[in-house]
């Protein structure tokens, strides 16, 4: 099963895909995390995107193409995969059906998380991720269950991204809006869009996203 995770930043694509990863062995495919780990290692795709996510616009659709067609490549044909946070473009679904063609894969779901824009400053500038194994958390909406200390592996170290601030945000959604969003006519022709409320609690969402794949 391949599936894409539509939605503005904030709506909830990452935190749903690891659930779908542990609980069904999917492997997801996160450009922002890639690009992320691009950045630390100071690869020349790094150098070229630091500024630019900074900024909360979007980095070429060749360089993130390349991220994912990579990723593809090393990955086990039968295991089944999220993609969040790409497409992002027009260019970059058509791009994504020739690289899924080319790695004998196809897309059977595209599953768009509605959310209230007013919401997503407040999900955007309380998140915070585990430093050690990536687990998302929030101040107010999804604390780990012992303050201080992750659900998933005990660690005591977190961190917050630095383009999760209040005026990032902003443009970042503008990008969404532009660029990202038109691309739901795309996969709406061949029928397989399902819209679920991202307002919902983390575990109704999960619930939908469930009753979706089965
Ligand atoms: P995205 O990957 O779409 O940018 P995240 O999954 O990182 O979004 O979620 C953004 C923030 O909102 C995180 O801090 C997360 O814990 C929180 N969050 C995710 N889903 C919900 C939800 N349904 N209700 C409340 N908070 C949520
Ligand atoms: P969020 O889901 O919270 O918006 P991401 O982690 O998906 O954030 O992306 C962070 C940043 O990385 C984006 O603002 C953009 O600069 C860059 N990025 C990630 N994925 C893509 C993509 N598919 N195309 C272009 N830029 C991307
Ligand atoms: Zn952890």
């Amino acid at each position: 099963m391949n599936i894409i995770l539509l939605g503005p930043p904030g709506a909830g694509k990452g935190t749903q895909a690891n659930r779908l990863v542990e609980e069904r062995g999917m492997v997801q495919l996160s450009t922002g995390d890639m690009l992320r780990a691009a950045v630390k290692a100071g690869t020349p795709v790094g150098l070229k995107a630091k500024a630019v996510m900074d900024r909360g616009e979007l980095v070429s659709d060749e360089i993130v193409s390349e991220l994912i067609d990579a990723e593809l490549t090393a990955m086990d044909a039968g295991t089944g995969a999220i993609f969040d946070g790409y497409p992002r473009t027009r260019a970059q679904a058509e791009r994504l059906d020739e690289l899924l063609d080319k790695h004998g894969r196809k897309l059977d779901r595209v599953i768009e998380l509605e959310v209230d824009e007013d919401a997503l400053v407040d999900r955007i500038t309380g998140r915070f991720t585990c430093a050690n194994c990536g687990a998302g958390y929030h101040d107010r909406y999804n604390l780990p269950q012992v303050e201080g200390v992750c659900d998933r592996c005990g660690s005591t170290d977190f961190k917050r991204r630095p383009d999760d601030t209040e005026e990032t945000v902003r443009t970042r959604m503008q990008e969404y809006r532009a660029k990202t969003a038109p691309i739901l006519p795309y996969y709406e022709e061949r029928g397989i869009v399902s819209r679920v409320d991202g307002m919902a609690s983390i575990d109704e969402v999960a619930d939908k996203i469930d009753a979706l794949l089965s």
